[in-house]
């Protein structure tokens, strides 16, 4: 929950698009369309728990049509409600627009808190849930597509999938109506670390951008700055190990449900995601101290934040003790509307979440490719690839009359694999969006922030689908 008298999440949302329309010259019916969630399901339904049956409480919002099908997670947790599938909604809108990845925003939620359920339990809910969908329409390869989200994965995706495919028989692209489902199961390989490596990808572009560096006070690069990491999911695990392994960052603190550990040596997050599953806990993880309070992590004095769990933790009442240079948003609206004013005065640099994280909507879009394609990504060229690299290798070894190493001919003579590509057109995507964000920051001085460049790209996009329709000519 966000401070007392702050701005819930929705509103929050609302207050950053309004500050950067105000920047625009777009049509005002127009950004009032492009603002408003335009669907939201919500639904109650019956599932028999061991003896009892309990009614539970689930939402699907879908806040832009402009491009078909809408496309976003699908969240369980106890604090799921309907300003919170509608504010997430909207972000899945901005951040599409933003990455180019051609769809509407939407979200669902299911209000539960899985670790009180059994995996047969959640297999119900999970079912029922996707059969309230399809009754009314609300999922589909070209109607709106799900997505793993906070407290669900791979698993509930096949789950998804599933049921699907029991309602929709014959349907030839059924698997495209969720994605970040197993490999073994129509999925894409590199989607479970897609939205992890997009947040390092981000950072990576951050730190190596001079002006903005300068203005903080740090030098440029990855290697050797601190991080904080609140929240060891699957975000929060992926962009930590890779910071950690390409970036040669230091992970000095990171926190999570059972607490909040510091070592300024550094902490090896493959190896406490490791003692995590065999102890339950991050807690007396070896080389590290405890913080009194798992919130402290926050507050540490560190290079980059990077809040990887849930909306509003960075809040008026915390916003002035926050040290990081850099606050990395990998989780969706970590900052509170009030939170950033105080921010963004002391000079941090907040790298937006619709930016930051979409890297797993970006890999949702190549699984949904995929799976429309019928073939896995490198199937045709691969070969093809290879023996034409090969050829140049020993065209030039018999030019130069030098012969190339076996180690580095096969290194050079490689076809890209499907997880190759998909990297690939991740980064480039993470580092295009980046230029688009930084354009508009040096085209505009009343741009300060990269948030509110941000919403500019990607309302400029949206306006213009718009536009191109028709329906606001
Ligand atoms: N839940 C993720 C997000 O917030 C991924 C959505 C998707 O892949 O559709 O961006």
């Amino acid at each position: 929950m966000a401070a007392k008298h702050e701005p819930s999440f929705y509103d929050s949302v609302q207050r950053n698009f309004d500050r950067a329309a105000a920047l625009t010259n777009l049509p005002k019916g127009l950004l009032a369309q492009i603002r408003e969630c335009n669907s939201v399901y919500q639904m109650r339904f019956p599932v028999k728990i061991g003896k009892e049956y309990k009614v539970i409480e689930a939402y699907r919002a879908q806040h832009s049509h402009h491009r078909l099908p809408t496309k976003g997670g699908i969240r369980y947790s106890q604090k799921v409600n309907q300003d919170e599938v509608m504010a997430l909604a909207s972000l899945m809108t901005y951040k599409c627009a933003l990455v180019d990845v051609p769809f509407g925003g939407a979200k669902g939620g299911v209000k539960i808190s899985p670790r009180e359920y059994s995996v047969e339990d959640l297999e119900k809910i999970t079912r029922r849930y996707t059969t309230e969908l399809i009754r009314k329409n609300f999922i589909g390869p070209g109607i709106d597509v799900p997505a793993p989200d906070y407290g669900t994965g791979a698993r509930e995706m096949a789950w998804i999938f599933d049921t699907y495919t029991v309602f929709k028989g014959g349907e030839i692209d059924a698997a495209g109506c969720v994605t970040g489902k197993p490999v073994t199961q129509n999925g894409i390989r590199g989607r479970s670390e897609a939205t992890g490596r997009g947040v390092y990808y981000g950072i990576r572009e951050v730190l190596n951008d001079k002006p903005l560096m300068d203005a903080v006070g740090l030098s440029t690069g990855t290697a050797g700055k601190t991080v904080a990491i609140q929240g060891l999911g699957n975000v929060g695990y992926h962009a930590g190990k890779i910071c950690q392994t390409e970036g040669e960052m230091k992970i000095i603190s990171v926190a999570e449900y059972e607490g909040a550990i510091y070592s300024e040596e550094g902490i090896d997050i493959e190896k406490l995601s490791k003692f995590r599953k065999r102890t339950g806990s991050i807690l007396n993880f070896p080389g590290t101290s405890q913080l009194d309070q798992r919130k402290k992590t926050l507050e540490v004095e560190c290079d980059v934040l990077i809040p990887a769990a849930l909306e509003n933790q960075l809040r008026k009442d915390n916003a002035k003790r926050i040290k990081a240079k850099v606050i990395a948003e990998a989780a969706n609206g970590p900052t509170t509307a009030d939170a950033e004013a105080i921010l963004l005065k002391k000079g941090t640099i907040i790298i937006p979440d619709m930016y930051l994280n979409a890297g797993g909507v970006t890999v949702s879009y190549f699984e949904w490719l995929k799976n429309l394609s019928h073939m896995r990504f490198g199937r045709i060229e691969k070969r093809f690839d290879e023996n034409t690299y090969l050829r140049i290798v020993n065209l030039i070894e018999k030019k130069t009359g030098k012969p190339v190493g076996v180690t580095e001919k096969s290194m050079i003579a490689r076809g890209a694999d499907e997880i190759d590509l998909v990297r690939s057109g991740l980064e480039e995507t993470m580092v295009t969006a980046y230029e688009q964000i930084r354009t508009v920051m040096k085209r505009r001085k009343k741009v300060t922030d990269l948030r509110t460049a941000a919403f500019i790209v990607a309302l400029n996009k949206i306006s213009s689908d718009y536009l191109n329709m028709g329906v606001f000519p």
